[in-house]
Order: C-alpha cells, then sequence, then structure tokens
C-alpha cells in the first residue's frame, strides 16, 4: 500500500480539575475520524469505568513486565499510580490512518516528544487560579489536604503548557471542545501556521493575565 495517510496523533495534558476527560470524550463524540488510545494503568477502577475502554486495569506486577518487555512507548507514576501508553494502543490505529488523542500527563507527554516526533501538544488551562479551586471542591468528594496537594500539583504542571504546541482554556465545555476541532481540523488540512498564531501558548496565556494569574502569584 502507498500513500496511504498515517494518523495524527494528538497529546492533550491538563492539570486535575481542568476538565481534560470530559473534553476528551465529547472530541472523540464529536469527530468520527478522531479516536482516544486506551492507556494501561495500575490504579483501581472508578465507578462506571470498562476495562479495555477507560483503561486496561492491570496489577502492578503486569505494569512492570510490560515495562521490562518494552511495550510502552511512555509511562510515568502519577499520585502513586502507574500509567503508560502501549505501543500498540497507538501503532494500529495510525497505521490504519485513525488520528489518535492522548489524554495523558505531563512526565508522560514529555516522552513522547522524542518518541512521538510526529504528535501535536495541546495542553488545557483552566481559565483562572480561582475558578480551578472551585471546580476541584465542586467535586464535593475529597478532603482539604487532597484539594491543597492537587491545587500544588496544578502549580508544578502550569509552566509546562509553554513546552507545548497549543494552549486552549477551557472556561466553557463547548467553547474548549471546539477550539480543540479547531487545531484538529487545521493540522488535518495542514494549515499550521494559522492555528498556531491563534492557539500558540504564549499568545493565549497574553489572553488570561499571563502564567502568574493562573499560579495566583498576583
Ligand atoms: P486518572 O487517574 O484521573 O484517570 O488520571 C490521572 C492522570 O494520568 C491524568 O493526568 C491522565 O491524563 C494521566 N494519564 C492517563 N493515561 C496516561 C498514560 O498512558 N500515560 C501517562 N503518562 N499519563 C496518563
Amino acid at each position: 500500500m502507498t500513500g496511504a495517510r498515517r494518523g495524527l496523533p494528538f497529546v492533550v495534558s491538563a492539570p486535575s480539575g481542568t476538565g481534560k476527560t470530559t473534553v476528551c470524550h465529547r472530541l472523540v463524540s464529536e469527530d468520527a475520524d478522531l479516536g482516544l488510545s486506551v492507556s494501561h494503568t495500575t490504579r483501581s477502577p472508578r465507578p462506571g469505568e470498562r476495562d479495555g475502554i477507560d483503561y486496561h486495569f492491570v496489577p502492578r506486577e503486569q505494569f512492570e513486565r510490560l515495562v521490562r518487555d518494552g511495550a510502552f512507548l511512555e509511562h510515568a507514576e502519577y499520585r502513586g499510580n502507574l500509567y503508560g501508553t502501549s505501543r500498540a494502543a497507538v501503532e494500529a490505529p495510525l497505521a490504519a490512518g485513525r488520528d489518535l488523542l492522548l489524554e495523558i500527563e505531563v512526565q508522560g507527554a514529555r516522552q513522547l516528544r522524542s518518541r512521538l516526533p510526529e504528535a501535536r501538544f495541546v495542553f488545557l488551562l483552566p481559565p483562572s487560579r480561582a475558578e480551578l479551586e472551585r471546580r476541584l471542591r465542586a467535586r464535593g468528594t475529597e478532603s482539604e489536604d487532597v484539594i491543597e496537594r492537587r491545587l500544588e500539583v496544578a502549580a508544578q504542571e502550569l509552566p509546562e503548557v509553554l513546552r507545548y504546541d497549543y494552549a486552549v482554556v477551557n472556561d466553557e465545555i463547548d467553547a474548549a471542545v471546539g477550539r480543540v476541532l479547531d487545531i484538529v481540523r487545521c493540522e488535518r488540512a495542514g494549515r499550521r501556521d494559522e492555528v498556531e498564531a491563534r492557539y500558540g501558548p504564549a499568545h493565549v496565556l497574553a489572553g488570561i493575565g499571563g502564567i502568574a494569574a493562573l499560579l495566583g502569584t498576583r
């Protein structure tokens, strides 16, 4: 087979509470040519999560064996659990010409810059520190300690946005989904310059008061 188009991988990262999972699910339901990569994890399933669909849930020993066998394109430890993208999860869809979203945290994304060089990197931002705090509290399920810890982790992750190709503010879900779809469609059409001008991280950050506003340091 010659000339078949290889799928484009889009890495999506965001601090906890930014609404990344909701945005990613909406994206794949609105764009039939976009799939979601299924990661492996050692964490326990949450209510409603299904093995093989939301994640491949595996015991730590099995995950470590897969690491030794070289099965992962990237992997990282996050909040005490291991997460990884298997080569199989991305290779088959990309080879079949399907575009793919990889919802992963920032350490894994760093590994992919060299291992999946054709990937484009999208960072979802909360509109402000106050809104991030409000969303974390609104879940109503976590203790004050856990919320404080998540805010600390978010503060460490946010500056990573500068290493991403695109920044998208999730102020309102429909608008955020529309912006990521705009990025995906422009990338597919080879209109990268146009979309970089709209969603380049420096440009987007300038519009919301800079990284200091997000970190709550001013
Ligand atoms: P959760 O446990 O809330 O589903 O995910 C925790 C974090 O792990 C999120 O930031 C999520 O994006 C990230 N994550 C999910 N799958 C992977 C993966 O395959 N690799 C890496 N590095 N992070 C992942």
